[in-house]
């Protein structure tokens, strides 16, 4: 069933969208199965199931971590972490970076933005970030490299109201990436769209989407 989902999701991407299938919630087999059809691509919000995962299943996964992330447990990922979509602190950027240098790595890390009506929502409001942005500091770690941005859009049927924050999501990466990012080439994923929204994201310019639910089924 699994292998069928994938192959409907993937048959609906447009080209040049990469899809993290997020298997939070979902037993190694099922990652297995993905994996079976070339799914290399993963995303899990908790580091100890990350961790066990991570363990068990072939090296070659690039996993995203996408959950909330507390920075006593950046330790724990930094050895393997592919990519770190939601940093929203300047304090979690300097634990990573800290964590990156102690194991000789460079993390790649997304932006997470807040953009949703959602006060429950995570993220960096975007006047917040440009602030921060604007000191330099996250720029100056060694440790991370910013990749871009992640966002998730409000929980509503409403798609007007969807691609207008998907449309404002690409609009603010444009601006940080003119402002901050000019001479980078790295700065160049914008993460968003999920299984309810995923085609209204990208045909507004995600780069991105995270799919769980099409391809793995309600979670427990
Ligand atoms: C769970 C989750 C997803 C996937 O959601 P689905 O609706 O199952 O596709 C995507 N992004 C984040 C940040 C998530 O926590």
């Amino acid at each position: 069933m699994i292998r069928e989902q994938l192959k409907a999701v993937r048959d609906t991407l447009a080209d040049g969208v990469a899809l993290v299938a997020v298997s939070k919630f979902h037993p190694a087999a099922a990652i297995e199965e993905a994996y079976a059809e070339g799914q290399r691509v993963f995303g899990e919000s908790r580091e100890q199931e990350l961790r066990t995962k991570h363990e068990t299943l072939p090296t070659d996964i690039q996993w995203h971590f996408i959950g909330h992330l507390q920075t006593n447990k950046v330790r724990y990922i930094a050895p393997y972490v592919s990519v770190i979509e939601t940093v929203d602190s300047l304090r979690l950027m300097q634990e990573i970076d800290r964590q990156a240098q102690r194991c000789g790595r460079v993390i790649d890390i997304l932006l997470e933005l807040h953009l949703a009506q959602e006060e429950s929502k995570s993220g960096f409001e975007p006047d917040e970030l440009l602030a921060l942005l604007a000191t330099g500091e996250p720029q100056a770690l060694q440790g991370i490299r910013i990749r871009g941005i992640m966002m998730m859009a409000t929980q509503t049927d409403d798609e007007t109201q969807i691609a207008a924050e998907f449309d404002r999501a690409a609009t603010l990466f444009d601006k940080i990436q003119a402002e901050y990012f000019a001479d980078s080439a790295d700065f160049n994923i914008r993460s968003y769209g999920m299984s309810h929204d995923y085609r209204i994201a990208q045909q507004h310019r995600a780069t991105h989407v995270r799919i769980g639910t099409a391809i793995f089924g309600a979670r427990a």
